[in-house]
């Protein structure tokens, strides 16, 4: 949802040689708009705040990166943009991403694919998506935080894989009114928002940052994680009990299919949710096709067929197979059922229970439960844009196996760049230094906790 600079990755920046306005991660700079105060009141006076392209603001087009939505002007600003104005702060650009959000890389945009400042072998990273533009802006100090949208991990991974702190809040608490729609399940605003009975029931749990009681689950440590990644997990549960803290082992067996659940569940939501753009409503037409009050069905298929990307289109099409007759048993009903196991396991091991459900859960106890998880953000470091190119569908989609999970769970989960040099690093070679996103997720409603825990970490 939101970045903010971590000093470290602001460093490592200064050091790089690329010039932010080659990287592509800013698509309509709200800067030089007419109109704009500077220095309205608040606690973020004066803030710079760049905003994803698929959350509307009406000074500045949205595109949410697709040639479908070519001239589109929002009438409104979305509720967090709102928010952050009557604040004080100024949003100062909109940044690019993948096509409505589908991606990992920020490699499908209509606007051209967003490049990471920093590089391997002399080729630029991925810079994750598909908040990449977000992320990009932040990690080189275009703006002050920028806003994303996590729907699977789409903040959490282009932090990790930036350097940048990312955070997803619990499911609902903050409003989607104005954010494009992906997979409406998932996306972390949702739109009415949680009601003011549940806010006042989740208050405000903090907990004691001196001890607290982490979660390691075991199903994460698959053979695909990369030396590095693992030398900085270890490196940092070490650390962490050496601070005092409780490490405790936890198993969350659904984990493990969580992945292709989220991978039929959010394309059914994004092909139904995806409808609306048919030419007749927004943005883009195929010049020369006209509307007719008989039969539509060319204009709608030239229209899409043009103004929808690749993924998109593969991300329709599978949605609409999942949702059909003959194979909404198999796929979509399954996947379902897999979302309310992933939820179970993450209810079992924490020692809060959950409060949206009447049901006791949790393990409850001071043995019994922990307070946050520490996972790895994502399996690996940043892959460099040619290897992306190489990657399958299929292969890109295995960047979010740690962080999908959460989303599913609708917890609130956020990404902190924890720095290993390779020397230090036992069983590792070179004396490079990285940044390796670790991952802290929480009990739904304990935001600020997994903040404090955050702090304690990075
Ligand atoms: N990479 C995931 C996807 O493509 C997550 C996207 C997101 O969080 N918006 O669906």
């Amino acid at each position: 949802f939101c970045w903010r600079n971590a000093s470290r990755s602001c460093q490592v920046y200064r050091n790089s040689h690329s010039i932010p306005q080659q990287l592509n991660s800013i698509v309509h700079d709200g800067r030089t708009e007419p109109g704009k105060s500077t220095d309205a009141p608040g606690s973020l006076s004066g803030k710079t705040v760049a905003v994803k392209d698929n959350i509307v603001t009406k000074d500045l087009p949205t595109t949410a990166a697709s040639r479908i939505l070519t001239g589109y002007v929002s009438s409104f600003d979305a509720t967090v943009v709102q928010l952050l104005r009557q604040h004080g702060a100024i949003i100062s650009a909109k940044t690019n991403l993948d096509e409505f959000g589908m991606g990992s890389h920020s490699q499908h945009s209509h606007a051209g694919a967003v490049l990471s400042p920093f590089s391997r072998g002399g080729v630029p990273l991925s810079p994750g998506g598909s908040s990449g533009g977000s992320a990009v802006a932040v990690a080189t100090g275009q703006c002050w935080a920028a806003l994303g949208t996590d729907t699977g991990g789409s903040v959490r991974l282009p932090a990790a894989y930036t350097g940048i702190v990312g955070f997803k809040p619990s499911y609902g608490l903050v409003s989607r009114r104005g954010v494009i729609q992906y997979a409406n399940s998932l996306d972390t605003q949702d739109p009415t928002s949680l009601s003011a009975t549940v806010r006042e029931r989740l208050g405000h749990k903090g907990a004691d940052a001196k001890r607290l009681r982490i979660g390691v689950p075991i199903e994460y440590n698959i053979d695909e994680l990369s030396p590095v990644v693992r030398a900085t997990y270890l490196r940092t549960l070490k650390a962490l009990q050496n601070a005092g803290h409780i490490l405790q082992p936890v198993s969350l067996p659904t984990t493990q299919q969580a992945l292709s659940a989220y991978y039929v569940l959010a394309p059914a939501e994004a092909s139904s949710n995806l409808a609306k753009y048919d030419g007749i409503r927004y943005g883009y037409r195929t010049p020369g096709s006209d509307a007719s009050p008989k039969n539509n069905s060319p204009l709608y298929a030239s229209t899409r067929g043009e103004g929808f990307g690749e993924e998109v289109q593969r991300r329709i099409l599978l949605g609409a197979y999942t949702l059909s007759s003959e194979a909404i048993d198999n796929y979509f009903i399954q996947a379902q059922k897999v979302r309310r196991l992933v939820q179970r396991d993450f209810d079992k091991v924490f020692a809060q229970p959950n409060p949206l459900l009447d049901r006791q859960t949790g393990a409850h106890g001071d043995d019994g439960g922990v307070e946050v998880l520490l996972t790895p953000t994502a399996p690996t470091l940043p892959p460099t844009i040619e290897e992306v190119k190489q990657q399958s569908p299929v292969e890109s989609y295995m960047n979010d196996v740690f962080t999908v999970p959460a989303s599913l769970a609708g917890l609130p989960a956020i990404s902190v760049p924890v720095r290993i040099n390779g020397k230090e690093a036992d069983g590792l070679e070179g004396t490079d230094v990285h940044d390796v996103g670790m991952q802290l997720v929480g009990q739904f409603g304990n935001d600020e906790l997994v903040l404090q825990a955050a702090e304690v970490v990075v």
